[in-house]
């Protein structure tokens, strides 16, 4: 992996996810090593990038299934305050799973020269999985950050991650091995 081709993509950690309207103790778990993976990132120069659910309320098809989470412009909707969200961190709003969905993730990418994604937060068998898609169909090498990426349940989680590995041929590290391969 070159550092400098690579960007961390943090899928809907927000307030909602974690603790709001679709709260996930799984989701809670995870926070510290995401955390510690996002602020080695910011120190090695690697690109941290949310994708971050951005409902319309009374107009997302999505919120039919769901329920209510995430309304644009609402608390639920922030980055988890413990991933401390910072001025170089780039933000992608999105209304769909996929963070490359309508949204300008792709230009993002490639005027920031990256053709390796990492991906952490939630949930691994639908939002990742979903941005894994078309990370993958776009011809962006896929890789997972395993200890930072989780789903509601064990079974949906083990599920998300071997599909991830078998369809799109992501590369699984643990949070250690990432922060290693920075350098930091
Ligand atoms: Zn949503």
């Amino acid at each position: 992996m070159e550092k400098n081709k690579t960007a961390i993509l943090v899928v809907d950690m927000l307030n909602d996810f974690v603790t709001g309207a679709l709260k996930c103790d799984r989701g809670l778990a995870i926070v510290p090593k995401t955390a510690e993976l996002l602020q080695g990132a910011r120190k090695a120069g690697v690109p941290v990038i949310f994708c971050n659910d951005a409902h319309l309320k009374g107009v997302d098809h999505e919120l039919e299934l769901w329920g209510d989470h995430a309304i644009a412009g609402t608390k639920g909707a922030e980055v988890i305050p413990e991933l401390k969200l910072c001025e170089k961190d780039y933000v992608v709003p999105k209304r769909r799973y996929s963070g490359f969905f309508h949204t300008d993730l792709d230009l993002l990418l490639r005027e920031l020269g990256v053709d390796t994604v990492i991906l952490t937060g939630l949930h691994a068998h639908m939002c990742v999985r979903h941005t894994a898609a078309d990370a993958y169909c776009l011809g962006y090498r896929v890789a997972v950050a395993t200890d930072a990426t989780d789903s509601f349940t064990e079974e949906d989680y083990v599920y998300g991650i071997k599909y991830l590995k078998e369809v799109y041929g992501a590369a699984l590290y643990t949070v250690d091995e990432l922060l290693r391969a920075f350098g930091v």
